[in-house]
């Protein structure tokens, strides 16, 4: 019986260009240096076009049927090309700074002058790669809000401006909630804004715990937050934001948080209908919300 060894070379490339402007030997692409081809990856700042764009340039140079790329710092796994049996996998890095690790996939090995092309090649990859991870870093912390960890409002008006577009192209019905917390003044007028932080950051965790992982949970300001799903029906939404409402009543971190207070929360309901925009859907959740906090608190109302 006959084996199979498939080669799985691991290495790492610390830095970036280094003056090197000098036409690399024997490319396919002949004329491209690495910075070049810096130059070329340097259009886009999304790390996965970055990538991708890396790997055409270089597929003359360097043969290959697909990458993998993974960065669990920045939460990013990218694959593009197709999985085969050989790998060279490199750990990037500059100045210290983790890049991700990418890994290219052939059906046959890679040899040793391939592989000193792609090291060169490399090079360039480097400072777009880092420019774009950065990039993408700081849209993330534009949109998360620093108290507790979810989206904030900038990230809510861009997200639901894609949710109400796919609604339009026919998709399933998105539902939106919004939930401001009943008599938080009291909170933070008897407790103190540590303790009121305390208790948002702990509804924020139970919020997080009642939704499915495909719901998104926003803090829309103060003690106002949003979460916005796809649901079957007014029903199926009317269920969940009162499954919300319970939870927030009854969950002990939020209720310890606070002692002394009961933490509860009113929920407005709206289902997007044809038309609407981000503005127009939001504000008859809020009217809905507004209209639980007339006639008593902790409680759902779906607006009409
Ligand atoms: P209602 O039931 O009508 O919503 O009453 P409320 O007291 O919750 O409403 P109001 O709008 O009067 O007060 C909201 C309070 O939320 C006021 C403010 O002190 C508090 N708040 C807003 N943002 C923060 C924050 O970041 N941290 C803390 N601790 N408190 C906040
Ligand atoms: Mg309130
Ligand atoms: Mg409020």
């Amino acid at each position: 019986m006959s084996q199979i060894y498939s080669d799985s070379i691991l290495r790492s490339l610390s830095g970036g260009l280094s003056g090197q402007s000098q036409p690399l030997p024997e490319l396919g692409n002949a004329s491209l240096s690495p910075a070049e081809l810096a130059f070329e990856l340097q259009t886009t700042l999304n790390p996965e076009a970055v990538l991708g764009r890396f790997s055409r340039v270089i597929q003359l140079a360097f043969p290959h049927d697909g990458f993998t790329y993974d960065h669990a710092g920045a939460k990013l796994q990218i694959s593009q090309g197709r999985v085969s049996l050989h790998s060279c996998t490199y750990s990037l890095s500059l100045k210290g700074e983790d890049l991700g690790d990418l890994r290219f996939l052939r059906g046959r090995k890679f040899r040793e002058p391939e592989l000193a092309h792609l090291e060169t090649m490399l090079t360039g990859l480097i400072y777009p790669l880092r420019n774009a991870l950065l990039y993408q870093q700081a849209v993330q912390a534009s949109q998360t809000d620093p108290l507790t960890g979810v989206h904030n409002r900038k990230a809510l008006d861009q997200l639901l401006k894609r949710e109400l577009a796919s609604f339009e192209r026919g998709g399933e019905p998105v539902a939106l909630l919004v939930l401001d917390l009943d008599h938080f003044k009291r909170v933070n007028d008897t407790l103190g804004h540590t303790v009121g932080d305390r208790v948002l950051k702990a509804v924020t965790s139970c919020l997080v715990e009642a939704t499915r992982a495909s719901d998104m949970v926003f803090r829309s300001g103060g003690e106002e937050f949003v979460v916005l799903m796809r649901v079957a029906g007014p029903e199926d939404a009317a269920r969940a934001a009162e499954r919300i409402r319970t939870a927030v009543e009854q969950c002990a971190a939020v209720q310890d948080s606070a002692p002394g207070q009961h933490v509860t929360a009113s929920i407005g309901v709206a289902l997007a209908r044809w038309r609407d925009t981000a503005v127009t859907l939001f504000d008859r959740a809020d009217a809905a919300m507004y209209e639980v906090k007339r006639t008593g608190r902790n409680r759902v109302k779906v607006a009409d």
